[in-house]
């Protein structure tokens, strides 16, 4: 039996691992993380290169290794410094020093090796010793199960667009598992659909690579965010409030109204200004009242009235807000009576437990860590307590919580 199997090995999983094995000192050859994915970080590599985003919208502390200033240190290095670039405010990381830094760590650590890769399909509780994962190929133990689920396996599609793929339209999301935009085909009028700071990316590297074929549509004006919720969600300043609050509903209400959804950053704002200016993306803000397939590409009606023509229909419409899981843990949920709140998100303890021995990290914390747990930030938050869990409660007690 496992101490640890962490499910997800996206950047949350991988930093928690990281965390609980170089700092924790739980032994290596007692945690596994399981992803299907063939490699630890491959849905982040893909969606962020799929934006083709030049630097992170988190600062510099922001990263997946152990001390606050690693990242900086790294990018003094012999391997970091060709890649050392930062952007105003906040020295936010080049995305390729961001990346090498990660495939540092990962080489340096091993977790490579810690990689088992399948997909968890049942959760079932052994009394108090632990839990035990169904996979595809067989069942794992654990004393202790981290759900580390991430939202990248469920991007968010409008009905519209929906109705459009099932007819076979030239419709793709950005964030599907098997879109990358390295290799989409030329174009003639590309329309890339979303309001925020994906969808600004997207429009900006396609404009770069056929200027003037691709037209912007937002469904709103410009919401202009340095970061996707206020600062002052990362410490004390708005957490006390947050923390005091005891009603899963009201904590709810306050990550919504914190997270400014479909925003984008001053500097992506001014790129797409400057591109607009110089012809390289149209930019048209409408909502879609309706589309429908012909011949010769998709046509989608505007509320506006006016009518827009593309033979290339990209959404960058983000991710469902639904609990990430999907049907093995729903079943997980009912047959544990795991508590959750109104919403379906998990009502935790401080300690981010959900029941003896089991753990939640990322969107799953949210109640717990507020509107940064499913960012870099949270992720950082998230491993801190779990490593206080295992500071408490070491193994050698054989007493799970
Ligand atoms: C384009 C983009 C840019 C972003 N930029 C920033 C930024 O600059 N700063 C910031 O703080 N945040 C940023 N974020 C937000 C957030 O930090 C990232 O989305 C981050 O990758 C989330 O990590 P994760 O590990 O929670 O999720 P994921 O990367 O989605 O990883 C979750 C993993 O869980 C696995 N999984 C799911 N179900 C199962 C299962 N049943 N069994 C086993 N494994 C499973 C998946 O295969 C996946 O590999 C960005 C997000 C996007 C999309």
């Amino acid at each position: 039996m496992l101490d640890w199997l962490i499910i997800g090995g996206g950047l949350h999983g991988a930093h928690a691992a990281l965390k609980l094995t170089a700092q924790a000192g739980v032994a290596p050859d007692r945690l596994r993380i399981l992803d299907p994915q063939p490699a630890l970080l491959a849905r982040w590599t893909q969606c962020t290169k799929n934006v083709e985003m030049a630097f992170l919208r988190s600062p510099l502390v922001h990263h997946i290794g152990l001390g606050a200033f690693d990242l900086f240190e790294f990018s003094r290095t012999a391997k970091g410094r060709p890649l050392a670039a930062f952007a105003a405010p906040y020295d936010r990381p080049g995305y390729a020093l961001f990346q090498a830094h990660c495939r540092e760590l990962l080489a340096q650590y091993r977790l490579p090796e810690l990689h088992i890769r399948s997909r968890a399909t049942g959760l079932r509780q052994l009394g108090e010793r632990g839990w035990r994962v169904e996979t595809p190929e067989g069942g794992l133990e654990a004393r202790r199960v981290l759900l580390a689920l991430g939202l990248s396996d469920r991007p968010a599609w409008p009905d519209w667009a929906q109705r459009l793929k099932a007819e076979g339209g030239p419709v793709r999301h950005v964030f599907d598992a098997d879109f990358h935009t390295a290799t989409l085909r030329a174009w003639r009028n590309a329309v890339v659909f979303g309001g925020g700071i994906t969808a600004a990316q997207l429009a900006l590297a396609l404009g770069v690579r056929q200027p003037g074929s691709v037209t912007l549509l937002t469904p709103h004006p410009a919401r202009i965010h340095q970061f996707d919720s206020d600062p002052g969600w990362l410490g004390p300043k708005n957490m006390r409030a947050f923390e005091a609050e005891t009603s899963p509903v009201a904590r709810r209400r306050m990550i919504q109204e914190a997270r400014h959804r479909g925003s984008i950053p001053p500097d992506v704002h001014r790129d797409l200004r400057r591109a607009v200016r110089y012809g390289e993306v149209k930019l048209l803000e409408a909502r879609v009242a309706a589309g429908s397939l012909a011949n010769d590409g998709i046509y989608l009606d505007l509320d506006n009235g006016d009518r827009v023509r593309t033979d290339c229909l990209l959404l960058a419409t983000g991710f469902e807000g639904k609990r990430p899981g999907g049907a093995w843990l729903d079943a997980a949920v009912a047959e544990w009576a795991l508590p959750t709140a109104p919403c379906g998100y998990p009502v935790v303890s401080k300690a981010l437990r959900w029941a003896r021995g089991l753990y939640v990290m990322g969107p799953l914390a949210e109640l717990e860590l507020g509107p940064t747990a499913r960012n870099i930030a949270g992720a950082r938050k998230a491993a801190d307590r779990l490593v206080q869990v295992v500071e408490r409660c070491p193994a050698k007690t054989q007493v799970v919580v």
